[in-house]
């Protein structure tokens, strides 16, 4: 049995690759290496990586058959908010067309489980805190909008083909593998913590609060951060879930279920550099819920899902460890 990982060249899906092989899993990853990057499917894991777009149902389903999968870990998307709303469309097309044209690919090849990498930006803004998955679900940015269609998908998929799968509505994905040379790269980067360590390496001058009027303790946007091997273990155990004979299309809010302002994420890379990182107060992004915190109690009663990594320190400590051996990224 073979886990077919799409997107497995980026951040998240990197290290859920890792993860697998070092659980004694026959990976296979396809990737566009669009925004993935090939060193980041290790030579020493031994993993066959496809370069090309999850929309070619011929070689998908050639893939998909040559390497007995069985279950398919589906991370290839785009997923910049702030890019989805300049381009609704190339969403549309390379998150919901692509989608749709891998799944159908599967049910040709009749692979029917499927993991999803979905996102707390389903909610938009949410009702009440911490977030449970059946909550309200209206996505304040295209990003979101996307997400939550293929889940849909899913569930007339499931209806329809028989199609099994596993949502994973992540928080906030940070840090590094503790071992292994991979980590987060995004050109260009727009996510909190790696900007930060950015400033702690002198590449920019500082980091920008958006906004310090929010209704917190000191002001800043809360947000839930959450170990990205945390999530890696997670979509280890949703495959092993579905392989368990699971059906359905269900849902799973991953995160620490605790929250960090962005001025306590400072603070705590403060204390991990010992670098000042100059601050200074900028206006608000616009979309930023005021908080986002997840209930990850589903996640843990079925899946039997539990975070290791919880502390910030260690979080902001792991990436540090990564920015600081790989100051230019894969550089590919
Ligand atoms: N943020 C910030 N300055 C930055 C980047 C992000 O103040 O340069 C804030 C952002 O407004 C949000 C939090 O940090 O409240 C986390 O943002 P990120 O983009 O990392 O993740 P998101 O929560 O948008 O998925």
């Amino acid at each position: 049995m073979t886990i077919l990982v799409t997107g497995g060249a980026g951040y998240i899906g990197s290290h859920t690759v890792a993860e697998l092989v070092q659980h004694g899993e026959s990976v296979v990853v396809v990737d566009s290496l669009q925004t993935g990057h090939r060193g980041a499917v290790l030579a020493s894991l031994n993993v066959p990586l496809y370069d090309f777009d999850i929309r070619d149902t011929a070689q998908m389903v050639d893939v998909l058959q040559r390497h007995a999968v069985d279950t398919v870990i589906h991370f290839a998307a785009n997923s910049l908010v702030g890019e989805s709303v300049q381009n609704p469309l190339k969403y549309y097309d390379n998150n919901v067309a692509g989608t749709a044209k891998l799944l159908e690919a599967m049910v040709q090849a009749n692979v029917l489980c499927i993991v999803f990498s979905s996102t707390a930006a389903v909610y938009g803004l949410p009702e009440r805190m911490p977030i449970r998955e059946a909550d309200r679900k209206l996505p304040t940015n295209p990003y979101g909008e996307t997400k939550l269609a293929i889940e849909r998908m899913f569930h007339w998929a499931n209806q329809a083909y028989g199609l099994s799968s596993v949502s994973l509505r992540y928080f906030n994905a940070a840090g590094a593998h503790p071992t292994l040379p991979i980590g987060e790269d995004h050109q260009p980067e727009s996510h909190l913590i790696p900007i930060i360590l950015q400033v702690a390496l002198g590449q920019r001058e500082k980091v920008n609060i958006f906004g310090d009027d929010y209704d917190t303790a000191d002001g800043t946007c809360i947000r839930d951060y959450i170990h990205v091997m945390d999530l890696a273990k997670a979509h280890r155990l949703a495959v092993q879930y579905l392989r368990n004979g699971e059906k359905g299309a269900s849902a799973f809010n991953l995160g620490n279920g605790s929250g960090f302002s962005v001025q306590e994420v400072i603070d705590v890379a403060r204390k991990v550099t010992g670098h000042p990182i100059p601050a200074q107060v900028s206006p608000r992004r616009a979309g930023d819920p005021p908080q986002l915190i997840a209930d990850a109690t589903e996640a843990h009663r079925v899946l039997g899902w539990t975070p290791e990594r919880t502390e910030l320190a260690e979080i902001v400590a792991s990436a540090w460890q990564w920015h600081q051996a790989h100051p230019q990224g894969y550089q590919d």
